[in-house]
């Protein structure tokens, strides 16, 4: 198939993608056009597992490395439609990009990691290629979880992992728990100024301190905690509630555990301050209900001896540089990373238009990262 082919085809696939949306839970109609586009392309086994993962097998050399491709195929809602350019759900192509909501987070990518099977043809010799699409990872990375404690496969040597890196290669992210903070006030009459025990003024004393923290830093940048949402007991409005919740998205280093945030988090208001970790169970289209712990952090040494030997081999063959960075946001790296398996970051688009209007991915570093997955797959096929 030629490069024009091929790219027409990732154009009509993407669009086709945007136009069908998989908010987390309700991936239903995505999994099955991508299990669709896999039986034509001829993969040798595609799979539903149980919680509603796609997972598309190549089988190639025993004595060859196996390699995982993947990315997912939830995405988080539009937002305000007035803030769109237009329709999040046409695809529309104006230039270079291809507009929609998840056209980046992920579904360029997956679009370019289905049409792996395409430009396989031309490797000399690798092992299984196993390419998975998973559910649930914008809500905590559940799909993935879920793959890597349940596969009968055993576990790939490497994994790609398809979120947007701008075709460049990426090596570490934090971890992400969710935290409630509830703080504690006094039920009073509301025509009474108490600042020590008015859950407002308390909070609005937490949320400075939130601000200040002198986080650790390291590697990966310093943990975060930022709040994202608030509830309170209501009460009429000539009483002021004597609880307040705030929920924060702690984004943590490898260095630091989920139990050392909380810990801090409890110390900025003697007293008044409980903190609890949120646990969520996932409830798949499938059916299947399905917990797992925080979202890991991801880190792989950038002289790490494969990392190198991806970076330089891409370098010579394109001629140009292909920088490792680390990724703002968490992804499923970790999951895999965490069990032994060398994970790298590489797909087209910007991470920084993700989650936000107007959110868009690039045709031509579509079409380029298929010759870039063909580098990576033929170099990592040659390692001993
Ligand atoms: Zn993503």
């Amino acid at each position: 198939m030629n490069l024009q082919r091929i790219k027409k085809e990732l154009i009509n696939v993407t669009k086709l993608l945007i136009q069908t949306p998989s908010f987390s839970g309700q991936e239903k109609d995505v999994a099955d056009i991508l299990v669709c586009k896999m039986k034509q392309l001829q993969y040798d086994e595609v799979i539903i597992d149980d919680i509603g993962n796609v997972i598309g097998i190549i089988k190639g050399k025993n004595h060859k490395a196996s390699i995982l491709f993947t990315t997912h195929m939830d995405h988080v809602p539009p937002g305000e439609r007035a803030e769109w350019l237009f329709d999040p759900f046409q695809g529309v192509i104006e230039g270079d990009y291809i507009y929609g909501c998840g056209a980046a987070d992920a579904k360029g990518a997956l679009a370019t990691q289905l049409f792996i099977k395409l430009i396989l043809k031309n490797v000399h010799e690798h092992g299984d290629i196993f390419v998975a699409f998973t559910v649930g990872e914008e809500v905590g990375g559940f799909g993935s979880q879920y793959l890597i404690k349940n596969a009968d496969l055993p576990p790939p040597r490497f994994a790609i992992i398809g979120e947007p890196s701008n075709n460049e290669l990426r090596n570490g992210h934090r971890g992400r728990a969710i935290v409630k903070i509830l703080l504690k006030g006094k039920r009073t009459h509301s025509s009474r100024c108490l600042p020590e025990e008015n859950v407002f003024f308390i909070c609005s004393r937490l949320v400075a301190k939130l601000f200040q923290c002198d986080w650790p830093r390291a590697s990966l940048g310093a943990t975060s905690v930022i709040p994202v949402s608030c509830t309170h007991e209501l009460c009429p409005l000539n009483i002021t509630p004597s609880w307040l919740a705030l929920k924060c998205d702690c984004r943590i280093i490898p260095e630091q555990s989920l139990s050392d945030v909380v810990r801090i988090l409890e110390t900025l208001i003697p007293n008044r301050v409980l903190v609890e970790i949120e646990n969520f169970t996932f409830k798949s289209y499938t059916g299947l209900e399905f917990q797992a712990p925080m979202h890991p952090a991801f880190w792989i040494s950038p002289t790490h001896p494969v990392l190198q030997t991806v970076q330089s081999a891409l370098e010579q063959n394109f001629k140009r540089d292909f920088p490792i960075r680390t990724w703002q946001f968490t992804t499923d790296a970790g999951i895999f990373a965490q069990k032994g398996i060398i994970t790298i970051g590489f797909a087209p688009g910007d991470e920084k238009c993700v989650h936000s209007a107007n959110e868009r991915i690039s045709i031509s570093e579509m079409v380029d990262a298929l010759a870039y997955y063909f580098n990576i797959i033929q170099t990592l096929s040659a390692i001993k």
